[in-house]
């Protein structure tokens, strides 16, 4: 349905264009290198694609989530790995781009569009994961300064970034509620990046750890208010979720793919495998969860670009049913392909490990579970009170 919308239909063949002539011949390299793709980083930001949400006047894309999820899911069909390049861009700008005032905007998200700047998130520490109110890591005031000490891991783009929306407590004892936001310059003295996790997927775009050892930054780069830290990292997770999802539709459609052109070509007992009915019923409902899937993305996309109620709940199904879907898919096309799905040679069972990947990050797939069962409650509460409290209260429980 959200294919019929004439400037998403534009945005998709633009970025197909560009994977066709820049990212396609490069894929297998990043993949075996596993080395920070900087020529490709540089692409992505001459067409906007790292500043996709960026308003227009700080030099950015000026895009919607729509926009953000179309270019991710074209990238992905070739390269999750480059997809999560662009995630990982947005989610440390939003941050930014939702709770920071107009000055640091134009010191922050202008110096990002006119120097090429990566930036981070870094919020998981290393006890605390889904736990987010669980975090170490202390901010002290001291005056004009504030200073940061402690721990993060599996920050995405660590290394390589130029900036990093960090998540650090100014009051320790008001558990999630004592977060705040600070921008962290990679190169403030104290900060030392560790050593490049060794990932199962996702290959080519580092995840370290960053150890914070009395880095001091300026009161200028705190980010929304004093104890607002985990409203600002759920509320730009809540904007990026769907394009986690618009990644796994992408690594599911070239599963897909790969597995119906192989089934056309491969015969056994005579004809092709594709006519099998066997075979025809695996393609089919891998075709089926690709599009039910693309669907759900894409209505979590509008519903946040239109700030509908009801956004947190769709984009939180977005992510988990999706990657859910590219785990399964990915694996039924490895069947598809026999033998042959097993072999390194074959880009399949780099699909599986890059969707493995997409069910963890940005929120397990429990998590997200919660967070919609939560909703769901709320809002059938409402149902209860408007129209149906008269018929339970008069039920017989017993
Ligand atoms: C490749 C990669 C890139 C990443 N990039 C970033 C990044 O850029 N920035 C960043 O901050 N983080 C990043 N992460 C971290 C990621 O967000 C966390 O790994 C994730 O949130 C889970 O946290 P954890 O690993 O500590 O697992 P845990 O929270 O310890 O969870 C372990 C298991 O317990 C389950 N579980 C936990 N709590 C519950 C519950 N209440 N109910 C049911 N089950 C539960 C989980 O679902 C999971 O299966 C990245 C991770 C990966 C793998």
């Amino acid at each position: 349905m959200f294919d019929l919308i004439e400037s998403k239909r534009a945005l998709t063949e633009e970025v197909a264009n560009f994977v066709q002539e820049i990212v396609v011949e490069k894929v297998k390299e990043i993949e075996e290198t596993d080395e920070f793709p900087w020529f490709m980083a540089e692409h992505f930001f001459k067409r906007g694609y790292l500043t996709l949400l960026i308003p227009k006047k700080y030099g950015g894309f000026g895009g919607t989530i729509m926009d953000f999820c179309t270019v991710v899911e074209e990238v992905a069909k070739y390269s999750a790995s480059l997809a999560l390049l662009v995630i990982v861009q947005t989610v440390g700008t939003l941050p930014i781009l939702l709770f920071g005032n107009e000055k640091q905007k134009k010191a922050f998200l202008g110096d990002i569009c006119a120097n090429h700047r990566l930036i981070g998130f870094a919020l998981t520490e290393p006890r605390a994961g889904s736990d987010v109110g669980s975090i170490q890591m202390i901010a002290k005031n001291n005056g004009s300064t504030h200073i940061l000490n402690g721990k993060k891991v599996f920050v995405t783009n660590g290394g390589v970034s130029h900036l990093y929306s960090t998540f650090a407590k100014t009051n320790p004892r008001r558990g999630k509620r004592g977060l705040t936001a600070f921008v962290v310059p990679a190169d403030a003295d104290g900060l030392m990046v560790g050593k490049k996790d060794d990932k199962i997927g996702m290959r080519g775009i580092p995840s370290t750890s960053l150890s914070l050892k009395n880095v001091e930054v300026p009161n200028f780069n705190l980010i929304g208010k004093k104890g607002e830290g985990f409203r600002i990292a759920m509320e730009t997770l809540n904007r990026s979720r769907p394009a986690i999802g618009a990644q796994s539709v992408g690594i599911a459609e070239a599963a897909l793919e790969l597995a119906t052109l192989f089934a056309m070509k491969r015969q056994q007992f005579g004809k092709p495998i594709a006519k099998l009915e066997g075979m025809q019923f695996i393609l089919a409902d891998m075709a089926a969860s690709v599009e039910a899937a693309r669907n759900l993305v894409y209505k979590a996309a509008y519903y946040l670009d239109q700030g509908k109620k009801t956004a947190t709940k769709l984009s939180a199904m977005a992510k988990f049913f999706c990657s859910d879907m590219a785990m399964k898919v990915t694996i039924d096309a490895v069947q598809v392909f026999g033998g042959y799905g097993c072999l390194k040679s074959r880009p399949l069972e780099r699909l599986m490990r890059d969707a493995k990947i997409t069910q963890i990050y940005e929120g397990t797939n429990q998590i997200q579970r919660f967070v919609v069962a939560e909703q769901i409650i709320k809002e059938h509460l409402e149902t209860y009170d408007r129209y149906f409290r008269k018929e339970l209260e008069e039920m017989a429980w017993e």
